[in-house]
């Protein structure tokens, strides 16, 4: 069993005897993570407050540099996250799984340090010159989710380092261990306090709660579901706490009559299908004209047929089992629920443990709890459509606005079905696919602001304009 250290000053603290973490392919323990409460919670505020000082004093030159340590630190120690990754979260090693989430983090990481928010002059003349200026804004706290727990770290520590911030991240208490060893690593070439870590299992104590409203904490970057976000938002009021909050999607995928089922099988099986459907951005609902619904339906089924699904830490599978008891749960009752309304194409049945093998199920419509509620998992409704303007209607008729595509032969007709649908992201004949020079966000109850790219970055930052 895996050894865990939680970082803070850039020192192990106590760990006590800790909360398991459960392997989601065999149902056994793979480490214990610390289970921290308010005293660990200050001290890393405190010790993150006091870094700040040094930290956001150096040069923007200074801050790229360190920040590029801490890229080259992710890299070195690429194998040994991903292999964490796989044991603790149940994502494969293999395909677009916890090597492929690494390699992401990297890539994020490198692209951020690379970024600049130079200050503007906004007026120079006779009457005066007026500067805009970008100001770290002091401790950030980080709330992260147990889908991509790597990458999603990566996504909120390093612009937050990046624009002079420190930092304090909680894990989810379902994947704290690789965050634990992420910041272990970062600080090997940090000074102490700029990255710190707390970790607990949520039950006596919720330090996600607590930092929401912790007066020392600036700004909250959060992702993970709509319902906990909207209490962040909550307790973030009192102390008027800067916040990104990156929530839950119901993305829809609409195919139009023109596309081509053989050719858009592949991209819609793993636009809906990544991280076996626990994806904030994946196609939760996909609307087919009926001119091919029956094509489509073929073939996606087929392609889904050769996906091998088994233990992430065997090279062979490429999707794993649910990664807990309650989106396993939810998952059954959603899919058990549309079994009794349409015609299952594939799938349909819970496996050994938390295995789900991937469930298509045709036939399904606007009010059906898989394609109203965000299933967070391995099953997808497919609702059949005969008019595109019905289509976007239903597409657009969801509280969530995270992402959505467009499935065409005719480029610029999809990009006119796109602009009309209500999400933060549009993709044309793929689904999910984000980089780190695009921002990224949900509209509606999807979230609040950006990440990536400069809008991204300039959110780890107050505005001062200096009148001369
Ligand atoms: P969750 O909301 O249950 O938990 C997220 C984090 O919040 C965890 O660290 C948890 O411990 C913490 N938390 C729990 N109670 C809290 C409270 N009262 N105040 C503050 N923090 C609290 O989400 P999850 O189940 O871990 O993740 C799945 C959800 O995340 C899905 O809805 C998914 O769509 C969403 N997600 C969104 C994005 C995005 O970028 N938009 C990315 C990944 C996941």
């Amino acid at each position: 069993m895996m050894e865990f250290k939680a970082t803070i000053g850039g020192k192990p603290a106590p760990v006590g005897s800790g909360f398991a973490v459960l392997n989601p392919a065999t149902g056994k323990e793979v480490g214990r993570a610390p289970n921290m409460g308010e005293a660990e919670l200050n001290a890393a505020v405190a010790v993150a407050k006091a870094a700040f000082v040094s930290w956001s004093a150096q040069s923007d030159e200074a801050l790229q540099r360190a920040c590029a340590a801490v890229t080259a630190k992710i890299e070195e120690h690429a194998a040994e996250l991903a292999e964490i990754i796989t044991l603790e979260q149940g994502k494969p090693l293999n395909g677009l799984g916890s090597r492929w989430e690494v390699g992401g983090a990297v890539a994020w990481a490198g692209y951020t340090t690379g970024l600049s928010l130079p200050a503007k002059v906004l007026q120079d003349n006779e009457q005066g010159r007026v500067e805009l200026h970008r100001k770290p804004l002091g401790v950030v706290g980080s709330i992260t989710p147990w889908n991509f727990p790597v990458m999603i770290a990566v996504w909120h520590i390093l612009p937050a380092l990046r624009t002079g911030n420190t930092v304090v991240i909680k894990p989810s208490p379902f994947t704290p261990l690789s965050t634990l060893r992420l910041v272990e690593i970062m600080n090997e070439v940090l000074p102490p306090g700029v990255v710190n870590v707390v970790t607990g299992d949520d039950k006596a104590f919720n330090l996600g709660a607590a930092m929401s409203g912790h007066p020392d904490i600036r700004k909250i970057v959060f992702t993970g579901s709509c319902a906990t976000g909207q209490k962040v938002m909550q307790s973030a009021a009192a102390t008027m706490k800067r916040l990104t909050l990156e929530m839950g999607g119901n993305d829809a995928g609409i195919v139009l009559p023109d596309a081509d089922p053989q050719t858009i099988a592949e991209g819609l099986f793993w636009g809906a299908f990544i991280n076996n459907g626990q994806t904030c951005a994946a196609m939760k609902r996909l609307y087919v004209h009926e001119s091919i619904h029956d094509a489509v339906c073929d073939a996606l089924a087929a392609y889904a047929q050769n996906i091998p699904v088994g233990n992430g830490m065997d090279e062979a599978n490429i999707l794993g089992p649910i990664q807990n008891r309650m989106q396993f749960d939810k998952v059954s009752r959603l899919v058990a629920d549309a079994k009794g309304r349409g015609r299952v194409l594939i799938g349909g049945e819970p496996g050994e443990g938390l295995f789900f093998s991937p469930t298509i199920i045709a036939g399904l419509r606007n009010g059906d709890a898989l394609v109203d509620e965000e299933q967070f998992g391995p099953a997808l409704p497919i609702i059949l459509y005969s008019d595109v303007e019905e289509a976007i209607r239903l597409a657009n008729d969801s509280p969530n606005g995270l992402g959505g595509s467009v499935w065409s032969t005719d480029i610029e007709a999809a990009k006119k079905v796109a602009s009309r649908m209500a999400c933060g992201s549009v993709w044309i004949n793929k689904h999910g696919a984000i980089q780190p020079n695009a921002p990224f966000g949900g509209v509606k109850t999807s979230g609040v602001g950006v990440e990536f790219a400069e809008e991204g970055l300039a959110e780890y930052t107050d505005i001062q304009v200096v009148f001369a």
